[in-house]
């Protein structure tokens, strides 16, 4: 049994890719492909990592659904006890939809609508993560038009660099999250005085795939500071939350561990004299990112010609997954493995490099460059770390139906999601008369 690096539930047996030791070209066969599959038990560890961690303190582990909002994932993370971080009506949804708990949901998000925050008032969300002062009064108008108060906190933006890819990046001052450290002490003013509201928290997010403890003690330091100038104005603050971020292995990071990120920050936390406080935690890609695989098929081999090749030419290996059901590699030229779901004897098929791409018409729709691989048509191929900001991220361009998806759990297969039929995809649409 061979294992890959960043998935322990991976591994090859007798040449064969198995998750949670199912055969997934067997699987692939099964459901069709594109498939999603994920393991349940991979996401329960990671979750698990992350409770001991907080183990003997008041806490509240809210997934970041928005790495992936299956209905399944969402009641497995419900059952654990997680909250849920939301950043919109239709993710509230569904966590009511898979038996989750509105009193364990904070919301975040820039843009919430008044609709969204009648909905989160009437379903008792646990607290608004407020991003600015203009969200702050329609808050406060809306809480009191409704006669619900609202718990609020206020999103800060540290002005620390997470040193992680600019379209990931929220936490440096040109970013449009969160209120700018030096206008929080006067907007928690200004909250403790509006009708409606009622203070508990502080909350900050500082970006996404970050591999370093550093920004987050940084940024840490620099909420600490706020809490104790907020609170010498007379305004407690309850709960700290720290946000998610934590990045999880695609080729070579080695991002601390979760206990050993959170045993840094409650360390940080205890030192300065907070450890009373709750701590709230979001985290989403480290949840769920190496639990699962895109399995797709190769369709076609088009190996460039000799002297194609002299003039630039590639090897494409044209998959049946596209750009729509993974948008992280055309979005920002993100790294994900890609190995065969069957490994054929070397002298029978040759491994050489390939760009493996999708069907869509655009120049963008690729998977991975040269990758070596020892492919032929037909073979299913796997793409790894795919369980974060795959499916969540997956569109219908070209009229592509969404993938199916599928979890392993205790060693049965669930259908968790049907593939999308083109039926389905027009279904709303209407002929002009
Ligand atoms: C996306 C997001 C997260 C989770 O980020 P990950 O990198 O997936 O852990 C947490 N909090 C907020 C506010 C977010 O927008």
């Amino acid at each position: 049994m061979i294992s890959l690096p960043g998935a322990p539930h991976l591994a090859y047996t007798q040449n064969r890719l198995t998750l949670d030791g199912m055969d997934l070209q067997a699987l692939g066969a099964q459901y069709g492909t594109p498939l999603y599959v994920y393991s349940a038990a991979a996401m329960r560890t990671a979750a698990q990592a992350y409770l001991q961690a907080l183990q003997g303190r008041p806490h509240l582990l809210c997934y970041a659904m928005k790495a992936n909002s299956n209905l399944a994932v969402l009641q497995l993370f419900a059952r654990m006890g997680l909250g849920f971080d939301i950043v919109s009506g239709g993710e509230l949804q569904r966590v009511l939809a898979a038996g989750g708990q509105a009193a364990k949901v904070v919301f975040s998000g820039v843009g919430k609508t008044r609709a969204e925050m009648v909905l989160a008032l009437h379903s008792g969300v646990r607290c608004f993560n407020v991003e600015s002062e203009a969200e702050l009064r329609v808050l406060s108008e809306v809480a009191s038009r409704e006669n619900l108060p609202a718990r609020v906190s206020l999103r800060v933006n540290p002005d620390v660099d997470a040193r992680t890819h600019p379209y990931i990046s929220t936490g440096l001052k040109g970013n449009k999250f969160g209120v700018a450290h030096d206008r929080a002490l006067a907007l928690y003013a200004q909250a403790r005085t509006l009708p409606g509201l009622q203070v508990v928290g502080i909350d900050c997010h500082i970006g996404s795939q970050i591999t370093e403890t550093d920004p987050y003690l940084d940024a840490l330091d620099r909420v600490l500071d706020l809490v104790e100038a907020v609170e010498a104005q007379g305004t407690s603050i309850h709960h700290l939350d720290l946000g998610g971020g934590l990045g999880i292995t695609y080729t070579d990071e080695q991002p601390p561990s979760a206990q050993a990120l959170v045993g840094a920050m409650l360390q940080r936390i205890d030192a300065r004299g907070h450890g009373h406080r709750e701590i709230f935690l979001e985290p989403g890609r480290s949840l769920v990112g190496n639990a699962g695989v895109l399995l797709t098929e190769a369709l076609y081999l088009k190996p460039a010609q000799a002297d194609e090749l002299a003039q630039g030419g590639r090897h494409f290996c044209i998959v049946d997954a596209a750009m729509n059901d993974l948008m992280r590699p055309a979005l920002y030229e993100a790294w994900m493995g890609i190995v065969e779901c069957v490994r054929h004897p070397a002298d029978t098929v040759a491994s050489q490099t390939w760009d493996v791409v999708g069907p869509v018409c655009e120049s963008g729709d690729w998977l991975g460059r040269e990758r070596p691989l020892a492919v032929r048509a037909g073979d299913t191929l796997a793409v790894l770390s795919a369980g974060a900001y795959g499916m969540t991220m997956a569109s219908n361009y070209n009229t592509r139906g969404r993938a199916a998806e599928v979890m392993i759990d205790a060693g049965s297969v669930h259908l968790v999601r049907e593939r999308e039929t083109p039926a389905q995809l027009f279904a709303g649409e209407r002929l002009i008369r």
